[in-house]
């Protein structure tokens, strides 16, 4: 596979999903005037119909878009995410909340979760999460926007009416949809490089760079351009999934459930119509006729049709762009939703391929700096989602023994006993979880740090319980302001 001088005009996204929609919207907001942009997508296909949950990086996103928020959360019946519950977790029974603000107030030589730790050893300190605002407004189900971005939080939302929402913002600013089923992927002989889509009803569309967006098919990265995917099963088990969507009960808290069972875990995702449920599970532990029956028994509202299934095998592909081929989305691989993170690796990579658009002919060094950052960006979210399954009291099935005994990757199992030993976690350069992530996780998880910081012993008795008293004082005065979560939907963006 060759790089070349080949100027890029013409740009083809096949898949209208998600991240097909996505990629139309990022590219035709920025670049849309020197470009010209079609998306092919299969009605008759269709998408893969979840993916509702977000983390706050999407504001940024959106940001880049110019969006009106409350325009885009009425259309897409969105409702506001402060954090995910996990729940049955580290224990049956038990419960935390992974929030997406920050806790305490940090020294620079050390985290707040070091003065956290001295003062609870003393019995001075409350729980870890009174100490966070978007903790305790998650808690009480309350919101509501605060000056200065005061408030750090993401969306739950209609995964069907967003991409609908981006056609309509992207076909505005000239990206041209062509419905059909694509049959055969046209390559230049010598270089490899695609050169056409061919659609069922034998129309043809020639372009200089392919996105593929076409989902866990990866029909172009995958099945043309042969980039092999490299298999996590054995550090993820869970492989499968049910969907189903049920009627709104009435009550929309502001945070993702996700609630742990013996082979796997549950989402709960509140949205103003409705709330999106499902069932992850590894097939090695739970048959699909068992994840039915159980997903039916733990539902809070009517289910609004028959759960789907849904099957994945988590890893990446070894490398997402090859040759004039960018793979975004589920055509470039899948971990698992536990944390949120696919939506948010889609405009990961929309805005590392804006950044380093190949306008003048692609560059096979733009190429590796791609794929370099993306592997590593990946290999990060991993080994955080891993730790939810691997530092766990629970033994109470085969699957939890087995995420239990599971070999860690390196970068991992150093960052769990530099928690274990020192309090200690550092966030290298552009990674995703930033330390409170990890302490709320791996506290929640149940690993209990050997020591703190000794700047924490600056601190007296007395003064620590002030400093604490402080923090949670303010967190407790700004949440008891807010106003619920649901009338600040109703006010802020009445879905029609
Ligand atoms: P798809 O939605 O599958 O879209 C593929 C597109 O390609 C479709 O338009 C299809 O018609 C088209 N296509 C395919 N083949 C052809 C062809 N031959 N011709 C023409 N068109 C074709 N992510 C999150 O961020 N948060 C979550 O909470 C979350 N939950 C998830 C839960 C589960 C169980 C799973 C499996 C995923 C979840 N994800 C989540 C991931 C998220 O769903 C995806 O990242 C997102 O929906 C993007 O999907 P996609 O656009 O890549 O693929």
């Amino acid at each position: 596979m060759q790089a070349n001088n080949h100027p890029i005009r013409r740009v083809v996204i096949a898949g209208g999903g998600t991240a097909g929609w996505m990629a139309a919207a990022a590219l035709s907001r920025t670049m849309g005037k020197i470009l010209d942009i079609t998306l092919v997508e299969s009605d008759e296909i269709g998408t893969v119909g979840v993916g509702e949950a977000t983390i706050p990086s999407m504001i940024t996103f959106h940001d880049l878009l110019q969006l009106n928020e409350s325009e885009f959360m009425a259309a897409t019946q969105a409702t506001f995410k402060l954090g995910i519950s996990f729940e049955n977790w580290r224990n049956v029974g038990e419960d935390y909340i992974h929030s997406f603000g920050t806790t305490g107030t940090d020294h620079w030589t050390a985290g707040f979760q070091h003065f956290w730790l001295k003062a609870r050893a003393r019995r001075l300190a409350g729980d870890y999460g009174d100490y966070c605002r978007e903790l305790k407004a998650a808690q009480m189900d309350r919101f509501a926007h605060l000056p200065d971005q005061g408030m750090n939080y993401a969306y739950h939302l209609d995964a069907g009416l967003y991409a609908r929402y981006l056609r309509k913002f992207s076909e505005a600013l000239g990206v041209r949809r062509v419905e059909g089923r694509i049959v055969q992927v046209g390559q230049d002989a010598q270089s490899g490089f695609i050169r056409s889509l061919t659609l069922d009803g034998g129309a043809q569309i020639e372009g200089d760079l392919f996105i593929d967006c076409s989902g866990f098919r990866s029909l172009l990265l995958g099945q043309t351009m042969g980039v092999e995917f490299e298999d996590w099963s054995h550090l993820l088990f869970c492989d499968s999934a049910l969907a189903v969507q049920t009627g709104s009960t009435g009550v929309v808290p502001p945070y993702t459930r996700a609630i742990a069972h013996h082979a796997g875990w549950q989402w709960r995702i509140p949205l103003q119509h409705r709330v999106g449920n499902g069932l992850v599970y590894s097939s090695r532990y739970l048959d699909d006729e068992e994840a039915r029956r159980m997903l039916l028994s733990n539902l809070a509202g009517e289910p609004l049709m028959e759960p789907r299934p849904i099957r994945f095998k988590p890893g990446q592909r070894r490398q997402t762009w090859r040759g004039n081929c960018v793979a975004i989305g589920l055509a470039s691989g899948f971990l698992e939703p536990i944390e949120s993170t696919s939506i948010h690796l889609i405009q990961r990579s929309l805005i590392r391929l804006l950044q380093m658009f190949p306008s003048a002919g692609i560059c096979q060094t733009d190429i590796d700096e791609f794929n370099q950052q993306t592997a590593h960006e990946v290999a990060h979210i991993r080994d955080f989602i891993i730790l939810h399954y691997h530092v766990t009291n629970r033994d109470d099935s085969p699957f939890w023994r087995a995420c239990r005994e599971l070999e860690l990757p390196p970068s991992l199992r150093h960052r769990i006993s530099h928690f274990r030993e020192t309090g200690r976690v550092f966030r290298v350069p552009n990674e995703l979880f930033a330390e409170n992530s990890w302490v709320q996780v791996m506290l929640g998880q149940g690993i209990e740090p050997e020591r703190y910081h000794q700047i924490a012993d600056m601190m007296g008795d007395a003064e620590l319980t002030q400093f604490l008293r402080n923090i949670s004082g303010s967190v407790e005065a700004v949440v008891r302001q807010l106003p619920r979560h649901q009338d600040y939907l109703r006010r802020y963006c009445p879905a029609p």
